[in-house]
């Protein structure tokens, strides 16, 4: 997963992936292929 991100914004603290806002920059990559990088469809959009 953390090389999913071409901006490095996802980051892993201990079992648990979240997105660093201040570096994302909303490209998009992780949100429209999810179904590959995330089967359980955890990423959201707000
Ligand atoms: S939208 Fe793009 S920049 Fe933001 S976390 Fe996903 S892959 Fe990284």
């Amino acid at each position: 997963m953390s090389g999913v991100c071409p901006e490095g914004a996802i980051v892993q603290i201990n079992k648990v992936f979240s997105i660093d806002q201040d570096k994302c920059t909303g490209c998009g990559t992780c949100f429209n292929r999810q179904e590959y990088f995330c089967p359980v469809r955890a990423i959201v959009k707000v």
